[in-house]
């Protein structure tokens, strides 16, 4: 298939590489142009403008930050829905909120365009084995139409529900998985300051109830998980930023559904505030860094 690809960022690179490799052709669009050179680098054919991808490809993916992203790469000028011909399947896997993922697809609708939310989770290392789970909003005919493209760059790819209900699933595995790694960071502060060796620390608690994948594969303490991002000064991997976009997503939806949230909202206005002290756009690990003792004689 000719696949279309718009935002060629972190996890844009590598799914891009992993269609090619299935033996589909890419068209690539970033806004940034070192973005898009990295893609033609890793063999994709650049494009000069969101457009010109949705009018040459078969199926057009998005990859982008955040929801007004992608509203305006899909409704902006020279955006897909101005460009695609009616009948296109457009899949966009960026974490966004469910009502734009909605809007967009009514958007889409009107042109005759269909579209799917399908956002990912498994971060880099996974983008770049191809084994990222894949939860999908929309029509089933639709994905099972996305599914070749799909599996190059996932191992599991799940349809939950209706068009935004991929970006239900994602938002709440996200509020697991930021509010655990807060937790971890907070956990190994404390240990730290007993004396307590983080390695047999870690030891105990991958056989106890604590075990978290935010400890297992991401361990905020550098020198414990030679991946994780903390062995490495925290470069990303998730950057603080966007796991604190997506709390907020969380807890906007708790708002509008009136379920009460304390943890989510705790741990984002955290990650916003390592965010405010330079550390957004390290990886969200950094928070333990973050986190440290204030001094020894501030009283208790
Ligand atoms: P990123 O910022 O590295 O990449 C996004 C790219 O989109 C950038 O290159 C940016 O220039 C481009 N862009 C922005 N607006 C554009 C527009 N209108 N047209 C074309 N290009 C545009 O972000 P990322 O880490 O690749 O994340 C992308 C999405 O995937 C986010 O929603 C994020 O929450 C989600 N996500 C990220 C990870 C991760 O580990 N990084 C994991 C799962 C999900």
């Amino acid at each position: 298939m000719r696949v279309g690809f718009i935002g060629t960022g972190t996890m844009g690179q590598p799914m891009l590489t992993n269609i090619i490799k299935t033996g589909h052709t890419v068209l690539a669009w970033d806004v940034v142009p070192q973005a898009l050179e990295a893609a033609r680098r890793l063999g994709a054919a650049p494009a000069g403008s969101a457009a010109e991808v949705a009018r040459g490809a078969e199926i057009t993916i998005t990859m982008l930050p955040s929801s007004s992203h992608v509203e305006a790469a899909y409704t902006g000028p020279a955006g897909v829905l101005e460009a695609a011909p009616a009948g296109r399947l457009c899949v966009d896997m960026s974490t966004i909120e469910p009502a734009t993922s909605q809007r967009v697809a009514a958007a889409a609708k009107a042109r005759g365009i269909r579209f799917l939310d399908a956002p990912v989770s498994g971060a880099v290392p996974r983008a770049v084995a191809g084994t990222l789970t894949i939860m999908v909003g929309g029509d089933p005919k639709d994905l099972e139409e996305a599914r070749p493209v799909l599996e190059a760059m996932g191992s599991t790819v799940i349809h939950v529900g209706p068009v935004g209900a991929g970006e239900v699933a994602k938002i709440c595995n996200n509020l697991i998985a930021g509010v655990a790694m807060v937790a971890v960071s907070e956990a190994f502060r404390i240990a730290e300051g007993f004396g307590v060796d983080p390695k047999v620390l870690t030891q105990v608690i991958s056989k106890s109830s604590g075990n978290t994948w935010a400890m297992e594969h991401g361990h905020p303490v550098p020198g414990i998980v030679p991946t994780a991002a903390s062995s490495r000064d925290y470069a990303p991997g998730f950057m603080t930023d966007l796991m604190c976009k997506d709390l907020g997503l969380a807890v906007n939806a708790a708002r509008q559904l009136r379920v009460p949230v304390f943890v989510a909202s705790a741990a984002q206005e955290l990650l916003r505030l390592a965010s405010s002290h330079g550390l957004g756009r390290k990886d969200f690990s950094a928070v333990y860094a973050f986190l440290k003792p204030s001094s020894g004689e501030a009283p208790v």
